[in-house]
């Protein structure tokens, strides 16, 4: 079964809710929210959320809990070797979204690996490793997913070696999430998608591989932008990106859409039809 649908947003008075019901009308079943404002550590009570009622409302439709996928805040760095309060601050918030994620009953949660800033990538990646190590001690029943990055400034996690060393010396179990848009700007050319795979089986292991955030790129390969791009409008192009989706090593992997909203509007209920809709 593809499992198919896109960021959407968890906003008051509805939040969860809310965002299941945006994710139902764009007839998804797999979504990603932030639990709050991506850019700060500013936080509505987890009572607040409608937990229960969202719960219901997504599973009655047929969707499983699973597929509501956490994305972490982009203001958390554990790769900061140079500033030892955000490094700090980092951890607390991560181990709050860590406790909210599992509130909502979410099993997986994606996260940045990080910037090493001016310090060295190889020092930035011993960072990640220590701060996951301290934070991974509490049991929580959701997984952290490093996502791979398109490499843009000092960006760690461009090339899938960054994230199998961070999995290796993590002693507790964590994933991987796919970026299409991230892994092509890095370099790894997605018209070769059994060899990507096959490399990405090789250094991480597909077992680890949990969510995929399927978007085009507005930048040519190796680029290390960054810019998402609509499906079919940028320069992996609606072929590869379909390829990706129906991929029989990617089956029942949750697949996020996180493409631009056009003039204001969202076009995630167009852009899954059209995905859904592929013969193949
Ligand atoms: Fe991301
Ligand atoms: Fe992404
Ligand atoms: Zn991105």
């Amino acid at each position: 079964m593809i499992k198919l649908g896109s960021h959407v947003s968890m906003v008051k008075p509805d939040y969860l809710v809310g965002a299941v019901k945006e994710a139902l009308s764009y007839n998804a079943n797999a979504m990603m929210v932030y639990t709050g404002a991506p850019q700060n550590s500013f936080r509505a009570p987890i009572e607040d959320l409608k937990i229960k009622e969202a719960t219901k409302l997504w599973t009655a439709n047929g969707c499983s809990m699973d597929d509501i996928i956490i994305h972490a805040p982009y203001i958390v760095n554990l790769a900061n070797t140079i500033k030892p309060e955000t490094f700090e601050m980092g951890k607390a918030v991560l181990r709050n979204e860590l406790i909210r994620s599992s509130a909502i009953g979410a099993k997986y949660i994606v996260l940045h690996p990080g910037s090493s800033l001016s310090d060295t990538l190889e020092n930035g990646i011993d960072k990640v490793i220590e701060g996951l190590n301290e934070i991974l001690k509490e049991d929580f029943d959701v997984k952290v997913c490093l996502e791979t990055m398109a490499g843009k400034g000092s960006e760690i996690g461009y090339r899938f070696e960054h994230l199998a060393e961070i999995i290796k010396r993590v002693d507790y179990p964590i994933g991987v999430c796919f970026d299409t848009c991230h892994t092509w700007d890095s370099g790894y050319d997605l018209n070769n998608l059994d060899e990507v795979l096959k490399e990405f089986d090789e250094i991480i292991g597909l077992d680890k591989l949990h969510v995929i955030h399927v978007n085009d790129s507005k930048n040519i390969i190796g680029s290390r932008k960054d810019r998402h791009a609509n499906i079919g409008e940028g320069n992996i192009g609606f072929d590869v990106l379909s390829k990706v989706v129906y991929h029989h090593l990617l089956k029942g992997k949750a697949m996020i859409l996180e493409t631009p909203y056009r003039d204001g509007v969202p076009p995630y209920k167009e852009e899954i039809e059209r995905l859904l809709n592929v013969s193949i």
